[in-house]
C-alpha cells in the first residue's frame, strides 16, 4: 500500500481505532504557519464548506511562511475514495492559477477518516481540513470532503 502523502509532514498525530487520523501540518524546517492557497470555489460557508470543488476539482496546498516550501494538502485527482477522484484533470494543472485563502498565515490540522483496511493511505472516505489565525482561539473547518 502506498505511503500516506501527508504522513512526514503532520505532527501531534492521533490515530483512532485503524480508522481515524488526526494531526497539525508541519512543515520539514519545523514551522507550524502556512499561507493555505487553493484551487476550487471560494463558499460563503453557511450550508457548506468555505472550499469545495469546482467542476469536480478541489486542491489545497500549503505555503511555509518561514522557507517556503509547498505542501499538497488535499488534491481531488489523487487523493481519497478512488470513486470520488476527479477525472481527467491534471494535478500538476490545477496545482498552478492559486488562489490564497485568507490573508494571513494559518496553523492547519487535518482530520481523515478510512475504511480498516486502508488505513494510512491516499485512499481516504473522509477529509476535512481545518486552520486557525495566528493567536487565534478558533479552528475554522474549510474543506469538508465527505460526499
Ligand atoms: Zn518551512
Amino acid at each position: 500500500m502506498e505511503k500516506f502523502y501527508l504522513i512526514d509532514n503532520l505532527c501531534r498525530v492521533e490515530e483512532i481505532e485503524n480508522c481515524a487520523l488526526k494531526g497539525d501540518l508541519v512543515c520539514s524546517c519545523g514551522n507550524e504557519f502556512f499561507s493555505v492557497f487553493y484551487n476550487g470555489k471560494l463558499t460563503k460557508g453557511i450550508l457548506a464548506s468555505d472550499l469545495v470543488r469546482n467542476k469536480g476539482t478541489l486542491f489545497v496546498e500549503g505555503r511555509c511562511t518561514v522557507c517556503d516550501e509547498n505542501i499538497k494538502i488535499f488534491d481531488s485527482s489523487t487523493m481519497g475514495n478512488p470513486k470520488k477522484r476527479a477525472k481527467s484533470v491534471q494535478s500538476d494543472i490545477i496545482g498552478q492559477n492559486l488562489i490564497q485563502y485568507g490573508l494571513r498565515p494559518f496553523n492547519v490540522r487535518v482530520l481523515l477518516n478510512y475504511m480498516p483496511d486502508k488505513m494510512k493511505s491516499d485512499d481516504f472516505e473522509e477529509i476535512f481540513i481545518e486552520v486557525k489565525e495566528m493567536n487565534g482561539a478558533k479552528w475554522k473547518r474549510i474543506v469538508e470532503e465527505n460526499k
